[in-house]
Order: C-alpha cells, then structure tokens, then sequence
C-alpha cells in the first residue's frame, strides 16, 4: 500500500465539469494497491492504515495524473526532413503529395522496414514519452496501406503494449490515403478495409477505426461506408477532418457517433455545435498546425459551446516529427486560446475519453490507475509557460516509480 505524500498541489483532472475545473487539492496525499488508487485527500487526513505504508514524497511540488496522448502515428520507416525544407521554401502539403510526398512516402519506408525494426524504434519513442510524463498513447496504423502492411503495424504496437510501462490503445486507419495499387480503383480498396482489414484488426488488434477525411483522402460516403463496417466489429469511429478545407467533418462526426473527431482547423460554428450536442471529443493537434502554417483550430469556440477539446501531438514523420505533449499543451495554449488548466484537463481525463479509457486513467480518482507525475515547477501554469525541455521530475506507471 504505497502513498506519495508532501504534494504541494495535486491537480485531480476529475470526469465531467467544465474543461477549466482540475480539481486542485493542496497539502494531498494519493495511496494505492495493486496500481490502483485507493485514497486521495489531505493528507492531514490520511486513514491510519497508511501509516507504515512505503511513503515517497514529492517534497512540496505539484502532481498531476499521467499525460494521455490521444492521437500519435507512432511507429514508421523514415523521416520527412526533405519536405519540411520544400515547406520552409513555401511548398505546400498538398503539392508534396501530389509530387509523390507525404503519406506516400512515409508508406514506401514503413513497408520497407521489418516489424523488428519498427518495433524496436516505436520502442525507443515511447521510453521518451514516458521521461516526459506521458503514460498512455494511442497509435495508428495507416503506413502500410495494403492488408498485410497494416497488420504489421498493429502487430508492432500489440508486441509493444505487452513491454512497455506505457499503456497502449491501437486504432486502424487504413483509410489514410488511397495507395498507388488501388489508384484507379478507390471502391475496391475501401472494400478491402472493410471486408479484410477490419475483421482482422478487430480480432484484439485494434479498438477503433480512423479515416482521414480530405480533398486527397477519402469522402466522407467512403468514411461512412468503413464506420458501418467498422461498428459491426465493435471498432469504434474516429475521424482525421476539415484540416486543410471546410469539409463537415464536425457534422460528420455527430452523425457518425465518433468518440473524436481530429484536427479541425476549419470547422463550421454549425459543426462544433453538432460535436458538442453528440458529446464527440474534439482534438487539437497544433503541432501539425504549426508545421503546416494553418490557422489554428478554434479551440476557445469548441469550448465556449460546450465541446470539450483534448490536446495531444499527432507524432508523425511529416506533419508533426515530435512527440513532446507538454510542449502541444504550451502551443494549445499560444495558439489555440485555452487556458492551461484546459490544457492540462485535455491531455489527462479528456484526452482518456476520447480514446474510451475514462474509467482507467485520466484522473486521481479511486478506482484509477495510479499513473503520476510530479512537476518539477511551481504550479501547472508555471510549467506551460516556462516550457523546459522536460519537468517532470518523477513518473509513476501503475503506482511503479519509473527510473528507480
Ligand atoms: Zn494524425
């Protein structure tokens, strides 16, 4: 029965309540069993069956649950450091892709690589997360792009949540972009997501189906025809939409019951309105905003009609080559006008939502994992604001202080 005492400030994170309410509790004390938190309060208060518990202590610096990424592309062949000098040089997304770029190019390097090998530097990703607070990751698949290659991919990040600390949630996105074999034949290759690699990916591989829906990707009747599909095998829907144009993605995301809908720098006020009356998640990824120079998403607008907003990083070799989410919390903040106790709330308990793990992790709350970390900062809004390059001082994985 472990308890971490002298916490100057615990930020609970609690479900449900406004996206600016945290919950702080001063002078706290969180005890846990097996990994699961079984007492949170003051710490004056703590019950006197802890009192020979194995104590660590936070010496009077902030704690806040574990950081929960909510939306990576975390193992992949290659880099993309090339485009982003053709972007430096004013070349935009689409026109790389076009030329052969982007998601393409990522796909020839994932196929190339083993499953060893994109195992063993997802592997060395994820260690790096965890160094910086982060305890649970969602991963996509969609830079294979052919049955076999997706299942790869999900057979890496199955592989992976069996090693790693880092609690692991996987999601299909197949429907990334149309790969060159099915270039004339857009209806056949939607056809083989949903008759091949859903079953597939719903036998324990995956717990949700992505698409990416764009000018360049897939329509929004090709997203409702692999959602259909997807929901016969218990895969729930998530959606990459309007990042680039106006494409109703947040409509199409209420009327799909999606768990979240991505990106969505160019949502509709009548989109946002439909999230929020659905209870979809809507996610900001201003990393990639902020490599693509696109306006940022309005998160302020989502919140202020009752939408909550999660923040995570989009990691991936093109759009969004880092995987440091404090610093996607710092630029939620910048760019995309939440406050940073919203940003905390949107990459803890929302951030859980939106990939199903509310009851899990998310929060400080009995019953939950005891995922931890203590700040290295005065409070959460010092720490945003100052933005070192890691401050988090100590990380608990299941009540298991990681790094010895
Ligand atoms: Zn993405």
């Amino acid at each position: 029965m472990p308890v971490l005492v002298d916490i100057g400030c615990l930020y609970r994170c609690l479900d449900g309540g406004k996206q600016s309410d945290v919950h702080m509790l001063e002078n706290a004390a969180v005890a846990w069993e097996d990994g699961i938190i079984t007492w949170v309060g003051p710490q004056a208060g703590l019950p006197a069956q802890y009192a020979g518990a194995l104590q660590h202590s936070a010496g009077g610096s902030p704690v806040i649950p574990g950081l929960v990424d909510c939306h990576t592309h975390l193992a992949f062949g290659g880099w993309r450091a090339d485009e982003f000098e053709l972007r430096s040089r004013g070349a935009t997304y689409q026109e790389i892709a076009r030329a052969g770029g982007g998601i393409r190019s990522t796909m020839r390097a994932t196929r190339a690589a083993g499953e060893e090998e994109l195992a063993g530097r997802a592997g060395r990703f994820l260690g790096r997360m965890l160094d910086l607070g982060v305890t649970t990751v969602e991963a996509k698949s969609g830079y294979g792009l052919t049955f076999d290659g997706e299942l790869k991919l999900l057979s890496v990040y199955r592989r992976l949540a069996e090693v790693s600390p880092v609690q692991l949630v996987s999601t299909l996105l197949g429907a990334h972009v149309v790969p060159p074999e099915f270039e004339g034949d857009r209806g056949g290759y939607v056809t083989m997501i949903c008759e091949r690699m859903v079953p597939a990916a719903a036998q324990g591989l995956a717990s949700f189906c992505d698409v990416f829906v764009e000018d360049g990707a897939f329509t929004a009747d090709e997203a409702r025809v692999i959602f259909e599909a997807g929901r016969a095998y218990g895969l729930r829907p998530k959606l990459h939409v309007d990042q680039l144009t106006d494409g109703a993605g947040g409509l199409l995301a209420a009327e799909v019951g999606a768990a979240s809908a991505d990106h969505l720098e160019y949502t509709s006020a009548e989109g946002m309105a439909a999230m929020a009356e659905a209870g979809v998640v809507a996610v900001t990824l201003p990393i990639a905003s902020l490599y693509l120079r696109q306006p940022p998403m309005r998160a302020r607008a989502f919140l202020d009609v009752g939408c909550d907003v999660a923040v995570a990083t989009d990691f991936n070799p093109g759009s969004a080559p880092s995987y440091h989410l404090p610093w996607a919390m710092t630029l939620a903040c910048t760019m995309n006008g939440m406050t940073p106790h919203e940003a905390l709330k949107g990459a803890t308990a929302v951030a859980a939502r939106a990939i199903g793990m509310e009851s899990v992790c998310g929060s400080v709350a009995v019953g939950k994992r005891a995922d931890l970390v203590i700040l290295e900062a005065e409070s959460v809004n010092h720490w945003l604001y100052h933005a070192v390059p890691n401050a988090a001082q100590a990380v608990f994985v299941g009540g298991i202080r990681m790094g010895g």
